[in-house]
């Protein structure tokens, strides 16, 4: 009697929380029961998870990087494709002014790295920096925002003073460097490092499709960094 008498008082707690705070899935933007939840039932089964937690073999996301940079891991969320549910919530992130599924997401995959042995030492999350023209018109920074969410789950500190992008034009013309590799390298530069001491860096950006821009930031960490681990975690990956 009791019991019932609570669940049903439960029961109509949310149904009034729900009527005065409707909750709005996160992806659709449609209105859903269960508050607890910020992606209704309907959106969650249509995400594309990668599973890379549960397994051990090479990843396709390793893969992209063999030649290029030495990496101790990789990690991608959900798995991308073209009119997917995982290009939605980019867009949504990117182009939307939505900044709490990035944060959402970025939580989730603060959880399931920390399950992930080869991560279980990584003392800094540094965001690839976005332009500062483009951060002040999008009023922020995606990779940032999903960063934030790693940070707030996996209690590893978010570290967007080690690396600066800086003007493209600026790289553009200086003279002398003409290769593509100059070029990405230039507009990125290192500032206020104040922490020599860490040990497992991970980069952070929302979406890898041909890496340049990770493997750039991961070139310019190595060299100050020459002993760390660094690894890469993405909020989707390409396939
Ligand atoms: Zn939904």
């Amino acid at each position: 009697m009791v019991l019932n008498f609570s669940s049903n008082f439960n029961k109509w707690m949310r149904d009034l929380l729900h009527v005065l705070y409707p909750q709005n899935c996160l992806i659709c933007k449609n209105e859903f029961n269960q508050s607890k939840l910020a992606i209704c039932p309907i959106c969650s089964s249509e995400l594309a998870y990668t599973h890379f937690e549960d397994y051990n073999e090479v990843t396709n996301l390793d893969k992209l990087f063999w030649g290029r940079v030495k990496l101790e891991g990789t990690y991608a969320l959900l798995r991308f494709k073209q009119q997917s549910s995982t290009q939605h919530i980019l867009h949504e992130l990117k182009y939307k002014n939505n900044p709490e599924i990035g944060k959402h997401f970025g939580k989730e995959i603060g959880l399931k790295m920390k399950i992930i042995d080869k991560f279980s030492d990584m003392d800094a999350l540094i965001p690839v920096p976005l332009h500062p023209k483009k951060e002040f018109i999008r009023g922020y920074n995606q990779a940032e925002i999903i960063c934030k969410g790693i940070a707030e789950s996996s209690g590893v500190a978010l570290r967007k003073d080690l690396l600066k992008r800086i003007s493209f034009t600026e790289s553009q013309t200086r003279k002398g460097k003409s290769s593509r590799w100059d070029n990405m390298q230039n507009r990125f530069k290192l500032q206020g490092i104040k922490n020599r001491n860490l040990k497992h860096l991970v980069v952070v950006d929302d979406v890898v499709t041909t890496g340049s821009t990770l493997e750039t930031c991961i070139r310019i960490l190595r060299e100050e960094f020459p002993q760390a681990k660094i690894s890469v975690a993405v909020l989707a990956v390409a396939e």
